[in-house]
């Protein structure tokens, strides 16, 4: 019997987000290597991750930090720990977003 081969997909398949209870859609979550997150927008954690005192998260934030966010415009967390601060965007989350 012959295998057929493997399907090579360009891009792979859309990203499926991942609904989490504990924080809403808006909230920016800040991880110790001071990369900024999105509730369910990449693999690289679980919302039973997301806890102080190794993250903080800043919920309803203003508009625009998200967009703004650099080293030139870091964001500091208000929830969870106060002292994480974010200088650049998770790219997953940021191109999962962008498609989603
Ligand atoms: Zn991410």
């Amino acid at each position: 019997m012959r295998m057929s081969a493997g399907l090579v997909r360009v891009g792979g398949p859309a990203f499926v987000k991942t609904e989490w209870r504990t924080h809403p859609d808006d909230t920016i979550l800040i991880s110790p290597k001071q990369v900024a997150h999105r509730p369910g927008w990449c693999d690289h954690m679980t919302e039973d991750d997301v806890q102080p005192p190794r993250w903080g998260w800043i919920p309803n934030p203003p508009p625009g930090l998200w967009e703004r966010l650099s080293t030139a415009s870091p964001a500091t967390a208000t929830a969870g720990n106060p002292r994480r601060r974010a200088v650049r965007r998770c790219t997953n989350c940021e191109l999962n977003l962008a498609q989603g």
